[in-house]
């Protein structure tokens, strides 16, 4: 079996104005995913999805990638990380054990090996029959999930929190700057307001996008401590691991993190500085499933739990949920509350979630098949996803 193609297709869906939501990051305008689909001589196409700059995501699958890929076995998936990550060393990597990457290794580069290899498990779990779970090695059918949103401003927080709660979700996540901005007071307020709205049983999770200085972050921790948070998420920026280990030093809130780290060289550091309680590792962003079950084992080693940041693509909810279903130390699953219909209106089979739980699809492969009218329903659009 050979690779005959790759290719990736840009799509957009522009939030209307009326839902659009703001946090720290800024109003969020818009969606965009570039999905990867590799071909081969056996009719056997395989889909991926990178996370980053759609079009330089688009520009190395088709321009840089391709060329490593083409007439190579597609179930050959540790080979083609090499191959794609080490480039023209690739071969010593693997003759001699360990990688050997060139510049460009980080950021786009990566996402874009990231969406070939959730395609080239597809296309191997397709050839085997078998879900792309039970070819990682399968832990368990259905994972807890967690409705994630929290963008209200004020006492609102209290129905919208409560609202997910009703749904049937068991853990919630909130922004820690909703609409009315950041300052000590509006934050504890909504979140003392999610408390009421989602009573003492349910957890509740905190998310500051990395956008908190260290001090700023410790302090804010000390003031959910009584609130039970479950865990405080990028209390500060991913560039600043020794901070955010700072942050854990002086709390009993656990720190979760991770959805901006690229590679288990990202999480070793993480590791070593005893900065991180959950690891949440974005699958389009990390380096795809080979890279994110080295990352899960890492952590699992460390006795660091496992809940993988799920956003924006339906092909990363399907790719996530396998990468769950397989991570022993995965307890928690993101389901998006935000307007995503990238996530739900991507495939012909809907997801299966129930009860507070996310369950494990149980076709061939990723499990999903792309709808035919996707380019004429999110046509491509440039520009920012995020204005501030
Ligand atoms: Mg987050």
């Amino acid at each position: 079996m050979k690779i005959t193609d790759v290719t990736a297709t840009l799509l957009t869906y522009q939030i209307p104005p009326e839902r659009q939501w703001r946090t720290d990051l800024g109003v969020a305008k818009k969606t965009d995913n570039v999905i990867v689909e590799v071909e081969t001589d056996e009719g056997i196409t395989g889909i991926g999805c990178g996370q980053g700059h759609a079009e330089v995501l688009k520009a190395t699958v088709e321009g840089q990638l391709k060329p490593a890929l083409l007439g190579e076995d597609p179930t050959y998936t540790e080979r083609l990380w090499e191959k794609m990550y080490s480039g023209s060393r690739y071969q010593p990597s693997l003759d001699r054990g360990y990688s050997q990457p060139g510049h460009s290794r980080r950021g786009d580069t990566l996402a874009a090996i990231a969406g070939v290899d959730i395609a080239l498990w597809d296309i191997h779990g397709k050839v085997l029959n078998q879900p792309v779970y039970k070819l990682l090695g399968a832990a368990r059918d259905r994972v807890r999930a967690y409705a994630s949103g929290g963008w209200a401003p004020g006492d609102q927080a209290e129905t919208e929190l409560g609202g997910y709660a009703a749904k049937g979700f068991t853990a919630v996540k909130m922004r820690a700057e909703g609409r009315d901005g950041f300052s000590f007071e509006k934050s504890i307020r909504r979140i003392k307001a999610a408390r009421r709205g989602i009573g003492p049983d349910v957890e509740l999770m905190v998310d500051a996008h990395g956008s908190l200085d260290v001090t700023t972050a410790i302090r804010l921790a000390k003031m959910m401590e009584e609130h039970n948070v479950a865990w405080f998420e990028e209390p500060v920026s991913p560039d600043n691991h020794a901070g955010q280990a700072e942050v854990r030093r002086a709390t009993s809130v656990p720190i979760a993190s991770g959805e901006s780290e690229y590679t288990r060289f990202d999480y070793v550091d993480l590791f070593e500085k005893q900065a991180v309680d959950i690891i949440q590792p974005d699958i389009a962003i990390a380096g795809g499933f080979t890279e994110l079950r080295r990352i899960a084992m890492l952590g699992h080693a460390r006795g660091i739990r496992f809940a993988p940041h799920v956003w924006s693509s339906g092909v990363l909810f399907a790719a996530s949920i396998h990468i769950a279903m397989s991570a022993p130390n995965c307890h928690l699953f993101e389901v998006s509350q935000g307007t995503v219909p990238l996530i739900w209106e991507m495939f012909e089979e809907p997801f299966d979630i129930r009860d507070g739980y996310v369950y494990a699809p149980n076709r061939p492969g990723l499990g999903f098949t792309l709808r035919k009218d996707l380019k004429k329903r999110f046509p491509y659009v440039p520009g920012p996803n995020y204005v501030y």
